[in-house]
Protein backbone atom coordinates (compact mmCIF):
# COMPACT_ATOMS: atom_id res chain seq x y z
CA UNK A 1 0.00 0.00 0.00
CA UNK A 2 1.74 3.38 -0.92
CA UNK A 3 -1.57 5.95 -0.40
CA UNK A 4 -4.15 6.20 1.69
CA UNK A 5 -7.22 8.47 2.23
CA UNK A 6 -8.34 8.70 5.94
CA UNK A 7 -10.92 10.92 8.05
CA UNK A 8 -9.61 12.48 10.97
CA UNK A 9 -12.00 13.31 13.20
CA UNK A 10 -12.76 16.53 15.66
CA UNK A 11 -12.32 15.84 19.63
CA UNK A 12 -13.64 17.74 22.77
CA UNK A 13 -11.07 18.52 25.04
CA UNK A 14 -11.46 18.75 28.61
CA UNK A 15 -14.96 18.08 29.03
CA UNK A 16 -15.82 19.70 32.52
CA UNK A 17 -14.49 18.10 35.27
CA UNK A 18 -11.55 16.80 33.41
CA UNK A 19 -9.01 19.53 32.11
CA UNK A 20 -6.51 18.40 30.59
CA UNK A 21 -6.93 14.90 31.13
CA UNK A 22 -10.35 14.32 29.92
CA UNK A 23 -11.43 13.88 26.01
CA UNK A 24 -13.87 12.36 23.36
CA UNK A 25 -13.93 11.92 19.86
CA UNK A 26 -16.85 12.92 17.11
CA UNK A 27 -17.76 11.06 14.54
CA UNK A 28 -19.05 13.09 11.76
CA UNK A 29 -16.83 15.95 11.82
CA UNK A 30 -13.35 16.28 11.08
CA UNK A 31 -11.29 16.42 8.11
CA UNK A 32 -9.86 14.35 5.51
CA UNK A 33 -6.37 13.35 4.84
CA UNK A 34 -4.52 11.98 1.70
CA UNK A 35 -0.76 10.32 2.49
CA UNK A 36 1.34 8.76 -0.04
CA UNK A 37 4.71 7.50 -0.32
CA UNK A 38 7.08 9.35 -2.15
CA UNK A 39 10.69 8.64 -3.19
CA UNK A 40 12.24 12.01 -2.66
CA UNK A 41 13.05 11.15 1.20
CA UNK A 42 11.31 13.96 2.43
CA UNK A 43 8.18 14.83 4.26
CA UNK A 44 6.30 17.34 2.50
CA UNK A 45 2.78 18.58 2.58
CA UNK A 46 1.64 19.95 -0.87
CA UNK A 47 -1.87 20.34 -0.88
CA UNK A 48 -4.43 22.12 2.00
CA UNK A 49 -7.38 23.26 1.02
CA UNK A 50 -10.47 24.95 3.44
CA UNK A 51 -8.05 26.32 5.93
CA UNK A 52 -5.15 28.83 5.56
CA UNK A 53 -2.27 27.00 7.11
CA UNK A 54 1.41 26.64 7.05
CA UNK A 55 2.56 24.47 4.01
CA UNK A 56 6.06 24.02 5.61
CA UNK A 57 6.60 20.73 6.95
CA UNK A 58 8.13 22.10 10.23
CA UNK A 59 5.43 24.87 11.26
CA UNK A 60 2.13 22.30 9.94
CA UNK A 61 1.82 20.03 13.07
CA UNK A 62 0.92 16.83 10.29
CA UNK A 63 4.63 17.27 9.46
CA UNK A 64 6.15 17.48 12.70
CA UNK A 65 4.38 14.91 13.96
CA UNK A 66 5.14 12.21 10.79
CA UNK A 67 8.85 13.86 11.33
CA UNK A 68 8.60 13.06 15.09
CA UNK A 69 7.70 9.37 14.06
CA UNK A 70 10.04 8.44 11.44
CA UNK A 71 12.97 9.86 13.37
CA UNK A 72 12.48 7.20 16.44
CA UNK A 73 11.88 4.98 13.10
CA UNK A 74 15.67 5.89 11.41
CA UNK A 75 13.33 5.93 8.53
CA UNK A 76 14.14 8.11 5.62
CA UNK A 77 10.84 7.18 3.88
CA UNK A 78 9.51 10.14 1.92
CA UNK A 79 5.65 11.17 2.36
CA UNK A 80 3.34 13.67 0.81
CA UNK A 81 0.61 14.86 2.41
CA UNK A 82 -2.61 16.68 1.27
CA UNK A 83 -4.92 17.90 3.89
CA UNK A 84 -8.86 18.86 3.24
CA UNK A 85 -9.51 21.20 6.51
CA UNK A 86 -12.95 20.79 7.29
CA UNK A 87 -12.42 21.84 10.68
CA UNK A 88 -11.59 25.92 11.50
CA UNK A 89 -8.27 26.43 12.82
CA UNK A 90 -8.71 27.67 16.67
CA UNK A 91 -11.87 26.33 17.03
CA UNK A 92 -11.40 24.66 20.13
CA UNK A 93 -12.53 20.97 18.67
CA UNK A 94 -8.98 19.82 17.94
CA UNK A 95 -8.30 20.98 14.27
CA UNK A 96 -4.47 20.68 15.19
CA UNK A 97 -5.06 17.21 16.80
CA UNK A 98 -7.21 16.39 13.77
CA UNK A 99 -3.83 16.81 11.43
CA UNK A 100 -1.28 15.38 13.77
CA UNK A 101 -3.03 12.42 14.44
CA UNK A 102 -4.42 11.53 11.19
CA UNK A 103 -0.91 12.01 10.00
CA UNK A 104 0.37 9.89 11.74
CA UNK A 105 -1.98 7.20 11.68
CA UNK A 106 -1.96 6.96 8.42
CA UNK A 107 2.24 6.89 7.64
CA UNK A 108 1.72 4.32 10.84
CA UNK A 109 -0.32 2.24 7.71
CA UNK A 110 1.70 2.59 5.05
CA UNK A 111 4.69 1.71 7.12
CA UNK A 112 2.60 -1.93 7.88
CA UNK A 113 2.30 -0.19 11.63
CA UNK A 114 5.21 -0.61 13.51
CA UNK A 115 3.72 1.19 16.20
CA UNK A 116 0.01 0.52 18.16
CA UNK A 117 -1.93 2.83 18.30
CA UNK A 118 -1.30 4.17 21.65
CA UNK A 119 2.22 4.07 20.45
CA UNK A 120 1.78 6.82 18.13
CA UNK A 121 0.19 9.41 20.88
CA UNK A 122 3.61 11.14 21.98
CA UNK A 123 4.12 11.34 18.17
CA UNK A 124 1.41 13.14 17.91
CA UNK A 125 1.43 15.34 20.54
CA UNK A 126 4.48 16.77 19.25
CA UNK A 127 2.34 18.85 17.11
CA UNK A 128 -0.03 19.94 19.56
CA UNK A 129 3.38 21.15 21.06
CA UNK A 130 3.87 23.16 18.25
CA UNK A 131 0.16 24.48 17.71
CA UNK A 132 -0.19 25.39 21.55
CA UNK A 133 3.29 25.59 22.77
CA UNK A 134 2.01 22.48 25.11
CA UNK A 135 2.27 18.89 24.47
CA UNK A 136 -1.31 18.15 25.70
CA UNK A 137 -2.72 14.38 24.87
CA UNK A 138 -6.22 15.20 25.66
CA UNK A 139 -6.91 15.99 21.86
CA UNK A 140 -4.87 13.60 20.00
CA UNK A 141 -5.62 10.46 22.18
CA UNK A 142 -9.02 10.18 21.70
CA UNK A 143 -8.42 11.10 17.92
CA UNK A 144 -6.37 7.81 18.05
CA UNK A 145 -8.09 5.95 20.34
CA UNK A 146 -12.14 6.82 19.50
CA UNK A 147 -14.06 7.23 22.40
CA UNK A 148 -13.63 8.96 25.25
CA UNK A 149 -9.84 8.95 26.70
CA UNK A 150 -8.23 9.79 29.90
CA UNK A 151 -4.63 11.17 30.71
CA UNK A 152 -4.04 9.60 33.82
CA UNK A 153 -0.28 10.88 34.14
CA UNK A 154 2.00 12.24 31.68
CA UNK A 155 4.98 10.92 32.99
CA UNK A 156 4.97 8.70 32.48
CA UNK A 157 2.52 9.23 29.58
CA UNK A 158 -0.51 6.70 30.65
CA UNK A 159 -3.59 7.05 28.62
CA UNK A 160 -7.04 4.96 29.27
CA UNK A 161 -9.55 4.46 27.27
CA UNK A 162 -13.29 4.39 28.47
CA UNK A 163 -16.38 3.61 27.34
CA UNK A 164 -18.49 5.39 25.63
CA UNK A 165 -22.81 4.83 26.47
CA UNK A 166 -24.64 4.43 23.20
CA UNK A 167 -26.77 6.64 23.47
CA UNK A 168 -24.81 9.93 23.95
CA UNK A 169 -24.82 12.92 21.30
CA UNK A 170 -22.77 16.06 20.77
CA UNK A 171 -24.38 19.32 20.03
CA UNK A 172 -21.13 21.95 19.29
CA UNK A 173 -22.01 25.09 18.62
CA UNK A 174 -18.48 27.15 17.30
CA UNK A 175 -19.35 30.90 17.59
CA UNK A 176 -16.88 32.11 14.77
CA UNK A 177 -14.49 34.81 17.20
CA UNK A 178 -10.38 34.11 17.75
CA UNK A 179 -9.91 32.99 21.31
CA UNK A 180 -6.28 31.80 21.19
CA UNK A 181 -4.98 28.78 23.14
CA UNK A 182 -2.21 30.39 24.98
CA UNK A 183 -4.62 33.15 25.48
CA UNK A 184 -7.24 30.95 27.06
CA UNK A 185 -4.48 29.60 29.05
CA UNK A 186 -2.98 31.91 30.42
CA UNK A 187 -5.73 33.87 32.01
CA UNK A 188 -5.99 30.20 34.33
CA UNK A 189 -5.35 30.26 38.05
CA UNK A 190 -2.30 28.54 38.77
CA UNK A 191 -3.38 27.43 42.31
CA UNK A 192 -6.63 26.26 43.44
CA UNK A 193 -8.44 25.99 46.82
CA UNK A 194 -8.84 21.93 48.25
CA UNK A 195 -12.31 22.41 48.70
CA UNK A 196 -12.51 23.16 44.58
CA UNK A 197 -10.16 20.45 44.27
CA UNK A 198 -12.42 17.85 46.19
CA UNK A 199 -15.47 18.96 44.68
CA UNK A 200 -13.95 18.70 40.73
CA UNK A 201 -12.19 15.25 41.63
CA UNK A 202 -15.48 13.52 42.98
CA UNK A 203 -17.56 14.73 39.92
CA UNK A 204 -14.27 13.76 37.50
CA UNK A 205 -14.34 10.22 39.04
CA UNK A 206 -18.04 9.99 39.17
CA UNK A 207 -18.35 10.62 35.43
CA UNK A 208 -15.76 7.78 34.43
CA UNK A 209 -18.05 5.60 37.04
CA UNK A 210 -20.99 6.53 34.78
CA UNK A 211 -19.55 6.06 31.43
CA UNK A 212 -18.60 2.51 32.91
CA UNK A 213 -22.02 1.97 33.87
CA UNK A 214 -24.28 3.72 30.86
CA UNK A 215 -25.57 5.85 34.10
CA UNK A 216 -26.57 9.05 31.94
CA UNK A 217 -28.42 10.73 34.94
CA UNK A 218 -24.86 10.31 36.67
CA UNK A 219 -22.89 11.36 33.81
CA UNK A 220 -25.20 14.70 33.76
CA UNK A 221 -24.94 15.11 37.58
CA UNK A 222 -21.15 15.17 37.29
CA UNK A 223 -20.16 17.41 33.74
CA UNK A 224 -19.48 20.14 36.22
CA UNK A 225 -16.65 22.60 36.56
CA UNK A 226 -15.86 25.11 39.15
CA UNK A 227 -12.62 25.74 38.24
CA UNK A 228 -11.75 26.85 34.61
CA UNK A 229 -15.23 27.77 33.19
CA UNK A 230 -15.51 30.28 35.44
CA UNK A 231 -12.88 32.16 34.05
CA UNK A 232 -12.83 31.27 30.37
CA UNK A 233 -16.76 31.17 30.28
CA UNK A 234 -16.18 34.67 29.86
CA UNK A 235 -14.37 34.76 26.45
CA UNK A 236 -17.33 32.78 25.17
CA UNK A 237 -19.91 35.76 24.21
CA UNK A 238 -23.88 34.30 25.91
CA UNK A 239 -21.91 31.52 27.31
CA UNK A 240 -24.35 31.05 30.67
CA UNK A 241 -27.80 32.16 28.26
CA UNK A 242 -26.26 28.97 26.01
CA UNK A 243 -25.71 26.58 29.30
CA UNK A 244 -29.53 27.64 30.54
CA UNK A 245 -31.39 26.88 27.36
CA UNK A 246 -29.15 23.83 26.56
CA UNK A 247 -30.02 22.46 30.30
CA UNK A 248 -33.56 24.12 29.71
CA UNK A 249 -33.98 21.46 26.56
CA UNK A 250 -32.91 18.79 28.78
CA UNK A 251 -28.87 18.46 27.98
CA UNK A 252 -26.81 16.62 30.21
CA UNK A 253 -24.10 19.05 30.39
CA UNK A 254 -22.73 21.80 29.17
CA UNK A 255 -19.73 23.28 28.81
CA UNK A 256 -16.02 24.39 26.99
CA UNK A 257 -15.36 22.66 24.01
CA UNK A 258 -10.76 22.63 24.97
CA UNK A 259 -10.15 26.06 25.53
CA UNK A 260 -13.11 27.31 23.38
CA UNK A 261 -14.61 29.33 21.82
CA UNK A 262 -16.98 25.80 20.97
CA UNK A 263 -18.90 25.20 23.28
CA UNK A 264 -20.75 21.72 23.65
CA UNK A 265 -23.93 19.87 24.69
CA UNK A 266 -23.63 16.66 25.86
CA UNK A 267 -27.30 14.76 25.61
CA UNK A 268 -29.18 11.33 25.52
CA UNK A 269 -30.82 10.14 22.73
CA UNK A 270 -30.90 11.76 19.13
CA UNK A 271 -34.23 13.27 19.46
CA UNK A 272 -33.25 15.47 22.60
CA UNK A 273 -30.03 16.60 21.02
CA UNK A 274 -31.95 18.12 18.05
CA UNK A 275 -34.27 19.90 20.58
CA UNK A 276 -31.01 21.21 22.46
CA UNK A 277 -29.43 21.80 18.86
CA UNK A 278 -32.55 23.76 17.67
CA UNK A 279 -33.17 25.89 20.45
CA UNK A 280 -29.39 26.81 20.52
CA UNK A 281 -29.94 28.02 16.76
CA UNK A 282 -32.67 29.96 17.12
CA UNK A 283 -31.03 31.99 20.24
CA UNK A 284 -27.53 32.55 18.53
CA UNK A 285 -29.28 33.60 15.08
CA UNK A 286 -30.17 36.61 16.69
CA UNK A 287 -27.06 37.87 17.66
CA UNK A 288 -24.47 39.10 15.32
CA UNK A 289 -22.10 36.15 15.29
CA UNK A 290 -21.56 33.72 12.58
CA UNK A 291 -21.54 30.15 13.83
CA UNK A 292 -21.03 26.62 13.10
CA UNK A 293 -23.36 23.90 14.86
CA UNK A 294 -22.61 20.15 14.76
CA UNK A 295 -24.83 17.40 15.72
CA UNK A 296 -22.37 14.42 16.13
CA UNK A 297 -22.79 10.85 17.95
CA UNK A 298 -19.41 9.74 20.04
CA UNK A 299 -16.69 8.40 17.27
CA UNK A 300 -15.61 5.28 19.06
CA UNK A 301 -13.77 4.38 16.35
CA UNK A 302 -11.62 7.54 15.69
CA UNK A 303 -9.92 7.32 13.04
CA UNK A 304 -11.39 6.09 9.71
CA UNK A 305 -9.61 4.27 6.66
CA UNK A 306 -11.92 5.70 3.46
CA UNK A 307 -9.60 4.15 0.92
P1 LIG B 1 -7.30 23.81 17.90
O1 LIG B 1 -7.55 23.69 19.38
O2 LIG B 1 -8.61 23.90 17.15
O3 LIG B 1 -6.39 22.76 17.37
P2 LIG B 1 -5.22 25.69 18.22
O4 LIG B 1 -5.36 27.17 18.31
O5 LIG B 1 -4.76 24.95 19.40
O6 LIG B 1 -6.60 25.16 17.63
O7 LIG B 1 -4.18 25.29 17.06
C1 LIG B 1 -4.15 25.86 15.86
C2 LIG B 1 -2.71 26.33 15.58
O8 LIG B 1 -1.97 25.28 14.99
C3 LIG B 1 -2.72 27.48 14.60
O9 LIG B 1 -1.72 28.38 14.97
C4 LIG B 1 -2.37 26.82 13.29
O10 LIG B 1 -1.71 27.69 12.39
C5 LIG B 1 -1.42 25.70 13.74
N1 LIG B 1 -1.41 24.58 12.79
C6 LIG B 1 -0.32 24.11 12.15
N2 LIG B 1 -0.65 23.06 11.36
C7 LIG B 1 -1.96 22.87 11.49
C8 LIG B 1 -2.86 21.93 10.92
N3 LIG B 1 -2.48 21.01 10.06
N4 LIG B 1 -4.16 21.98 11.31
C9 LIG B 1 -4.56 22.92 12.18
N5 LIG B 1 -3.75 23.85 12.75
C10 LIG B 1 -2.46 23.81 12.41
Amino acid sequence: MDEIKIFAPATVANLSCGFDVLGCCLDTVGDEMLIRKNNSREVKITKITGQDLPLETDKNVAGVAVKAMLEKLNSDQGFDIEIYKKIKSGSGIGSSAASSAGAVFAVNKLLNEPFSLQELIPFAMEGERLASGNAHADNVAPALLGGFSLVKSYEPLEILKLPTPPELRMVILHPLIEVNTRDSRSIIKQSISLKKAINQWGNLAALVSALYTEDYGLLGRSLKDEIVEPVRSILIPFFDELKKIAKDHGALGFGISGSGPSVFAMCRGEEKAEEVKKAIQEFYQEKEIEFDLHLSKIGNEGIKILG
